[in-house]
């Protein structure tokens, strides 16, 4: 039974009273059983949550009765359980870094908005340019079928990358995405304060552009990352095309891992089978790592362990 609602949202509004208006709120939340991450800045909130259907309608009555949110957007996914262990509301100085010297102001500048099939049309148009605004882990779950994934790590290191990589772009229609539409809203800001004119964001992000009834999410391959527990949740209802690869053998793959080494972390894809004969290590050193978390979570003696990595 899908009791419970997961939500994503963001809204570009000022808020001053910051940290009264984060206790306010995460006593709300509390009061009302959600589980989640909410971020609060000067410039707008952006959250996830979930919760039991009544509990989270109530929040979202509670936030589009404060006439700060006028026009927020909820992007509503049904489940059977909570998506999150806690709740966090916390204050930011930003909603989303681009680590530049003049911030951008998305209710001042911005790309063009683009309605799903819209973007689903002009994605077929060859002298457009799709950019993925995300960042590795998630594009290797999914993305835009020939997007271009700028090889950075941090949304923060993406401007410099576009300013070397300028010639990549020059004369393109320029399309960007993300999860959820927040981090496009400054990108395609900032691309336009570069001096490119025709760039468009996909209104409402990947989860809105695979509930449309008219894209239905096409030309998306595999899945689309979203940060919670479910860790992905399908985008195309017309095919389905996996593009992860298993990061020990290259087969395709989707199961998404973290590395076992509690000081790594870095997420990987790798089938059940491919995470025992290595521990879930990303690298022969954090195989071996001495808090490696699958060999304590499977209490693997000092001989099984050997036995395993010289298999
Ligand atoms: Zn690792």
């Amino acid at each position: 039974m899908n009791d419970y609602l997961v939500l994503l949202y963001y809204h570009y509004t000022l808020i001053e009273d910051l940290e009264a208006f984060r206790d306010t709120h995460q006593a709300f939340c509390d009061n009302h059983h959600l589980l989640g991450r909410i971020y609060v800045a000067r410039e707008g909130i952006n959250g996830t949550l979930s919760g039991l259907k009544e509990d989270v309608k109530a929040y979202m009555e509670h936030i589009e009765r404060d006439p700060r949110f006028k026009g927020i957007v909820f992007k509503v996914d049904e489940h059977h359980q909570h998506a999150f262990k806690k709740m966090h509301v916390r204050v930011k100085k930003e909603l989303v870094n681009l680590s530049l010297e003049e911030d951008i102001n998305p209710k001042k500048l911005t790309g063009e908005y683009v309605e799903p099939k819209d973007f689903y049309q002009r994605m077929l148009d060859p002298n457009t340019l799709v950019l993925d605004a995300r960042n590795d882990y998630e594009h290797q779950v999914g993305h835009f079928r020939d997007s271009i994934k700028p090889n950075v790590r941090n949304f923060r290191d993406l401007p410099n990358w576009i300013k070397e990589n300028s010639e990549l772009l020059k004369g393109k229609k320029i399309l960007t995405y993300c999860t959820g539409g927040i981090r496009c809203e400054k990108l395609s800001g900032w691309l336009k304060a570069e001096g490119y004119d025709d760039v468009g964001q996909l209104k409402g992000g990947i989860v809105t552009y695979g509930k449309d009834e008219v894209a239905k999410g096409q030309l998306w391959d595999g899945q689309c990352y979203v940060f919670d527990e479910r860790l992905k949740v399908p985008i195309n209802q017309v095919e389905h095309v996996i593009v992860g690869r298993d990061h020990y053998d290259g087969t395709p793959c989707e199961r998404q891992l973290n590395c076992s080494n509690p000081e790594c972390n870095k997420q990987i894809l790798a089938s059940i089978e491919n995470e025992a004969k290595h521990l879930g290590g990303c690298s022969p050193e954090c195989s071996r790592h001495p808090r490696n978390r699958y060999v304590a979570s499977h209490q693997l003696t000092p001989e099984e362990v050997e036995t395993r990595l010289n298999y």
